[in-house]
């Protein structure tokens, strides 16, 4: 009776999409959520007359049917498109320099328009600026080309068809924009996004940036009319029809390793139900389960640690949410996403967010992609930003946790406003304040990481999908979600829960 052929830990986007794709595949499938909702960071809340966005600014890899991306494929494949509704993102970006007044460009969306308007902020950038996106593209049937050949490229193919992507693979972002001979302040806006990634430009692989900026720029971004709460629950809605089973408010306790085969045989759930089952999907990330999941910390392969230990988490969240009783237009609020930063160099950003009294912060006005997301005469505002380090830790005491929270709100609207020129605060109707803390309690991701594992130097994303056809520490376990091989954000957590249960799917096979 309590045997299942996959079980799934944890109900955010990846274990979500590997569920579902378990189910549809006829697989019995048990998905556990350790809250009584699904989605994991990917939800939404209200307060007072408000229904805030928890996470989401905005889905990449996603597009129309005429023009889209991988995301978009996947929700194909899955039967989903028809059940959620999507609308574009009105702007690429905006983004203001504290430090220089006259550092405040806005991107268009579409790669035309991108480079046009990039020429015009910077004269004599269009070349360069050309010959990104134009590696762009190539990395994109690169890395088609390497999906279909599933971990057996062939080495002569990728050299006559994809000669740029070879050569810009081993490199970080910096010194490919400089080899391109891409003028400085030109490569200073286009890393505006690097900030979603969450690691500065002289870290992060280039092939990893440019492939981000290349969907966001060609496709445009999308986000859906009722939150990404409607697309868990959709998600969630799916599995149950097709077939699979979820588990809500239960968390699974252990995960069972038989010693002798090195292979998962059950799980244990925290009222001590053991489940049978030889597959495990994880959404949990691999410092949870090494950590508390396998009691026995003899059962966990030396190289499974090891593995775990070479990556470094990611930026802790620091967000706010507000509820303006004015509305976009009353504000003079006129964006969908505002990156401010201290200056345009992300090296120094990313530095600065070691700092607690940093206030870089990427604020997005859901109503000026959504008008009606509020009631009328009403605008919602949210803000992410990041800690690295233990600078939060280092600020936080048994008692002030408070008034830490509220000083640190406090600054980060001061500097929005500052930035802006827009006065927000006399219009503040309600207003939640999510910290570390909040995160670390509400997804279990270690120090309240909200972006995985940093994506930087040899665990850039090129490598962890190089590495992954040969990370089966122990048979039967399996990663997804933003701690796994395509690294964090939207696009890439529900794609690596389809490749979870690709894999898993596959070795389903080899049992039989
Ligand atoms: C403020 C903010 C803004 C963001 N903006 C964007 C954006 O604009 N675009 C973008 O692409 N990405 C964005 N992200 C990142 C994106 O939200 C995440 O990368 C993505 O949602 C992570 O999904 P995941 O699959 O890793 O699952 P998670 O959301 O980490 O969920 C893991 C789930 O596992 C459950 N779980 C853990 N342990 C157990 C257990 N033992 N038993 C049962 N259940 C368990 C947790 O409760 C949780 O539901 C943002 C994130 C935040 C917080």
């Amino acid at each position: 009776m309590n045997s299942f052929d996959c079980v799934v830990i944890g109900a955010g986007n990846g274990g979500l999409i590997a569920s579902l794709r378990l189910a549809k595949s006829g697989k019995k499938v048990l998905l556990v959520e350790r809250h009584i909702l699904p989605g994991g960071f990917a939800t939404s809340f209200s307060r007072g007359r408000f229904n805030f966005e928890a996470s989401l600014h905005e889905l990449c890899d996603f597009g129309h049917e005429e023009n889209h991306g991988n995301l978009y494929t996947l929700f194909k494949e899955l039967d989903l498109l028809d059940k959620i509704e999507f609308v574009d993102v009105p702007e690429a970006f905006r983004v203001i320099s504290l430090s220089n007044k006259e550092d405040d460009y806005v991107m268009p969306f579409g790669i035309e328009n991108f480079i046009n308007k990039m020429e015009e902020y910077v004269p004599n950038s269009r070349k360069s600026m050309r010959t990104f996106f134009e590696l762009g593209k190539e990395i994109q049937d690169a890395m088609r080309y390497l999906n279909e050949a599933k971990g057996h490229p062939d080495s002569k193919v990728l050299m006559k068809k994809y000669p740029n992507f070879m050569r810009v693979a081993p490199y970080n972002v910096d010194p490919v924009l400089n080899a391109i001979k891409m003028p400085k302040k030109a490569q200073d806006i286009l890393n505006t996004y690097w900030s979603y990634l969450g690691a500065p430009s002289s870290k992060l692989g280039f092939i990893h940036y440019c492939i981000m900026v290349y969907l966001y720029v060609s496709l445009k971004a999308q986000i859906p009319t009722k939150r990404s709460h409607n697309i868990s629950m959709t998600i969630a809605d799916e599995i149950i029809k097709n077939g699979g089973t979820i588990y809500y408010g239960r968390e699974v306790d252990e995960i069972l390793i038989d010693k002798d085969k090195n292979e998962v045989k059950g799980v244990v759930l925290d009222d001590g139900t053991i489940i049978n089952t030889k597959h495990v999907i994880s959404n949990a990330s691999p410092h949870s389960v090494y950590g508390h999941m396998i009691k026995d910390t003899n059962l966990i392969p030396k190289k499974a640690l090891q593995r775990a230990n070479f990556s470094t988490l990611s930026g802790r969240g620091f967000s706010l949410f507000l509820g303006l009783n004015k509305s976009k237009e009353e504000l003079g609020l006129k964006e969908y996403s505002y990156f401010i930063y201290n200056s345009l160099d992300s090296n120094k950003e990313f530095e600065s967010m070691h700092n607690i009294n940093n206030t870089s912060q990427v604020v997005v006005c859901l109503n000026n992609a959504l008008p009606n997301a509020s009631l009328k005469g009403t605008t919602i505002l949210y803000f992410t930003s990041l800690f690295f380090g233990d600078c939060f830790d280092k600020a936080l005491t048994k008692e002030n946790y408070f008034e830490l929270k509220d000083k640190l709100a406090k600054n980060f609207i001061k500097t929005f406003e500052k930035a802006t020129g827009v006065e927000i605060t006399p219009y503040i109707e309600e207003i939640e304040v999510a910290t570390p803390l909040t995160y670390a309690h509400y997804t279990d991701s270690p120090d309240g990481t909200i972006y995985g594992y940093l994506t930087a130097d040899l665990d850039n994303m090129m490598p962890r999908l190089m590495r992954m056809y040969n990370e089966d520490y122990i048979n039967g376990l399996k990663f997804c979600g933003g701690h796994a091989m395509r690294s964090s954000g939207y696009n890439s957590s529900y794609l690596s829960g389809d490749l979870a249960a690709k894999f898993t799917l596959g070795d389903l096979k080899k049992d039989n």
